[in-house]
């Protein structure tokens, strides 16, 4: 393709998104094919001549489109938003047609430099101190992933950066060869403290609420503390983490010799946008010498509005932090902010430094690839810069304050319907609801609340989420995806009674 042809079909994709977006509340929101449709419209084989750009064209439309389940539709009230605005495609386009990878300062300057300076304005929106600094992760999974290394890492004494699982067995090993010392010993010669199985110390512990992600669990197991050093606690009414019961079993845990390492506090869960108490969860992280993460992955957004910054008073004493601005804010997926307190830990976590990624500027400069698990980085900062350009603060507040307007207004028409019950209190943009139909026990009432998503999601005008919350089967409504007004939620609700007769 040249620049000529790229020309041509650029303008055209353009013309089709633009379109596409123009018509979406035409679309059914949940993509309606069945299992194996979308492949049945491809070829086999692989086209052995070029040239078919227009002919993929077509196809986007024809055969990908029913394929896609439209998240910026404004009837998706599914999951948690994942908004992509205009400002922020054209970030991405711009960045793939720089086409730069930015895993050094010195492989694309502006990449780096770029990053460091919307990093520190979301920082400033978001009411963060300058205490905090911030870079672009894919995900927030990836986030508290890395969270979790670093928190292993402190505490440990970076022993899993060294001799790692393997150490027990190289232990003995040496030790049957004789003459050679064992972790333990090589521990204490370093002055650090061996992890857990790998040099006889106590196994380290993590932290988190029973309404925590599904990414705490996967973090702290592939870090390697497995699942019996996984505390999952249990939470109150309100779903947020029981302190009584969290201080407890680091209590429990020291008690019997093992190692508390780090406590995950949710703002904003993913089942009821839960809000753990962050200040007095800094107090016990403090106390006892853990790694505190907070993981904002929807909320964190949220605090754009001083309003809302109540949610995460505290905050100010994490170790690490992560939100999503490719949820609810608008920053087309992936965006991931991870902010830490102590760059060089982080580094010092997760940097090798072969040769041939050495540069000058080593020293004077940041080297994100450094920063997180992958060497290379796409320049995903220009897609959140467009997108602060396009919005503004103001702008991005004024969306914000209006889902959190429409999300109050559902909650008190749930509150006043009779056969409905709220599940959660609504802090944020999402509502947990269930339908009661009198005569049905809990197993019964699941069954006939499933129904309900069911319809609704295979009816195509709007899409929700059933999910479960303690034994119970509940509805989440979350609002919050860039077009939805007023009139989308009143048409929500018409849908959900109807479903529910
Ligand atoms: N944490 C919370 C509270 C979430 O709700 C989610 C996803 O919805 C995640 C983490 C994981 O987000 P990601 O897809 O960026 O890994």
């Amino acid at each position: 393709m040249d620049a000529q042809e790229f020309r041509r079909l650029g303008y055209q994709l353009v013309d089709w998104i633009a379109d596409y977006r123009e018509g979406l509340e035409r679309l059914p929101v949940m993509s309606q094919v069945q299992p194996g449709e979308v492949r049945a419209a491809f070829p086999d084989h692989p086209p052995q001549h070029g040239g078919r750009m227009d002919q993929a064209l077509a196809a986007l439309e024809r055969d990908v489109l029913p394929g896609i389940t439209h998240w910026n539709h404004p009837s998706f009230f599914a999951y948690f938003p994942s908004n992509t605005s205009y400002s922020s495609i054209l970030g991405d386009l711009a960045a793939s047609g720089i086409g730069a990878q930015g895993m050094s300062w010195q492989t694309s300057p502006a990449a780096t430099e770029v990053e460091e300076v919307v990093m520190d304005w979301l920082r400033q929106m978001v009411g963060l101190s300058p205490a905090f600094t911030g870079v672009i992760h894919d995900t927030a999974s990836t986030a508290t992933f890395t969270a979790l290394l670093c928190a292993r890492e402190k505490i440990s004494g970076f022993s899993q950066n060294e001799g790692g699982l393997q150490t027990r067995a190289m232990g003995s090993a040496h030790g049957s060869r004789g003459g050679q010392r064992g972790d333990a010993e090589r521990a204490e010669a370093s002055g650090r403290s061996p992890l857990s199985g790998s040099g006889g110390e106590a196994p380290l512990v993590v932290y988190a609420s029973d309404q925590g992600h599904s990414s705490i669990e996967k973090a702290a197991l592939l870090a390697g503390f497995g699942r019996s050093f996984l505390r999952l606690i249990p939470t109150d009414d309100d779903h947020a983490i029981r302190l009584d019961l969290l201080t407890a079993a680091i209590e429990k845990d020291l008690e019997i010799g093992l190692r508390p390492c780090a406590l995950v506090a949710a703002v904003g869960t993913t089942g009821t946008t839960a809000l753990d108490p962050v200040a007095a969860m800094a107090d016990l992280a403090e106390k006892h010498g853990l790694w505190f993460h907070v993981d904002a992955a929807l909320a964190g957004t949220a605090m754009v509005l001083p309003e809302c910054r109540w949610m995460w008073a505290g905050v100010e004493r994490a170790d690490s932090l992560v939100f999503n601005p490719h949820k609810w804010m608008g920053v087309g997926f992936d965006l991931s902010a991870y902010y830490v307190r102590d760059p060089q830990h982080l580094i010092r976590v997760m940097s090798t430094n072969p040769s041939y990624l050495r540069t000058a500027q080593d020293g004077q400069v940041s080297n994100f690839r450094d920063w997180h698990i992958q060497l290379g980085r796409r320049f995903r900062a220009l897609k959140l810069w467009f997108y602060l350009m396009d919005v503004g603060v103001e702008g991005l507040q004024t969306r914000l304050r209006r889902d959190l307007v429409n999300a109050q207004w559902f909650r008190e028409l749930i509150d006043a319907a009779p056969g409905w019950e709220r599940l959660a209190p609504v802090p944020l943009q999402t509502i947990s609801i269930r339908h009661i139909q009198p005569g049905l026990d809990e197993a019964g009432l699941a069954t006939h609340n499933l129904e309900i998503a069911r319809r609704i999601n295979e009816g195509g005008k709007a899409y929700l989420t059933p999910s479960m919350l303690k034994g119970r089967q509940m509805l989440r409504v979350s609002i919050g995806a860039e077009t939805t007004e007023r009139r989308h939620v009143e048409a929500l609700w018409a849908l959900l009674n109807e479903a529910a007769k």
